[in-house]
């Protein structure tokens, strides 16, 4: 039996890049340390602050809903879970049963924003009014999906949005940027560099995915099992499993590209190089004249 590094009990759980071997509870302990350690590190939650926590029914936002529940009950914040129903047919229903029942078991309020009500047009309809237009099934989603978790944040009073990114989640971001040329983003990639309000924060970016599923997994956290039929239509799953093959051979590689992201996005930041301007029709963050929530909007319903 390889017993635990932090106590007396069977290790469940081996960091490969660090050789640690923990059992289920000095695991949990060291994932709640973690994310509470990046929250403080990037000052991403104030006294007083009221967090919007975006669970999609999914593991890393359930589980990013756990510890940040537990963490509200001994430091001076709140917390509200806000879930986005898309409108897939045949898929989101089971991730919302999910969500309100682990809410109402948590004790804590869930608000339901959906594209249908926010954009005239569920998810399943704007696919089929982009026609022939190139645009992938996620890249709308993901486009939409900000702007709502914008107004859900707007309407229950929330000065901070915490999604579940995980540190996965940025490095395959950041390749899909540089894949599609979209240079300017790297500047906003690091977490301090965080400018609007509600300020948007990822507690789980230091945390690698395996991880966040391992927590889900020992804590009993139910999590959707049905995958999003549009899933695989992006690059995004095969960049997942290059990083995933990389990381099996070459311990801490994800870690170490993470770490470089992060110097990347500073340099970009600091040397004074245009990193984003502000949409001419809404405010937020963009790379143009109109950001990319408005011209795919407008592009859908025809109005361009
Ligand atoms: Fe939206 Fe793509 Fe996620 Fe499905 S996989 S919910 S289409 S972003
Ligand atoms: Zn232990």
């Amino acid at each position: 039996m390889t017993k635990c590094d932090m106590c007396e009990k069977e290790a469940a759980y081996t960091r490969k890049y660090s050789g640690q071997g923990l059992c289920s509870g000095c695991f949990s302990n060291s994932i709640a340390r973690k994310t509470a350690k990046t929250i403080s590190k990037y000052n991403m939650i104030r006294s007083g602050d009221l967090v919007a926590v975006a669970v999609s029914g999914g593991k890393d936002s359930l589980a990013l809903l756990k510890i940040m529940h537990e963490m509200s009950a001994s430091h001076n914040f709140g917390i509200v879970a806000v879930t986005i129903d898309e409108g897939i047919q045949g898929y989101r229903d089971e991730a919302l049963g999910i969500v309100r029942e682990f809410c109402d078991n948590l004790g804590v309020k869930c608000m339901v924003y959906s594209y249908a009500d926010l954009f005239d047009m569920t998810l399943d309809e704007a696919l089929v009014l982009r026609g022939e237009e190139k645009m992938s099934s996620c890249s709308i989603c993901g486009t939409l999906r900000r702007r709502a978790l914008d107004v859900a944040a707007k309407d229950v009073g929330a000065d901070v949005v915490a999604t579940g990114h995980n540190l996965d989640d940025t490095i395959q971001t950041f390749l899909i940027n540089m894949l599609s040329g979209d240079t300017e983003r790297i500047g906003w990639m690091d977490p301090g560099a965080q400018t609007s309000h509600p300020s948007r924060i990822k507690p789980f970016c230091e945390i690698y995915e395996a991880e966040i599923v391992f927590y889900a997994f020992t804590n009993d956290i139910p999590f959707q099992s049905e995958p999003c039929p549009h899933m695989n239509e992006g690059i995004r799953t095969e960049i997942r499993e290059f990083f995933n093959s990389l990381e099996d051979r070459h311990s801490g590689a994800k870690n170490s590209l993470y770490q470089s992201v992060l110097k990347m996005s500073r340099i970009a930041r600091n040397s004074g190089q245009k990193v984003g301007t502000v949409c001419g029709r809404c405010g937020s963050k963009c790379t143009g004249e109109v950001c990319s929530v408005c011209s795919t909007v407008l592009r859908l319903k025809g109005q361009t």
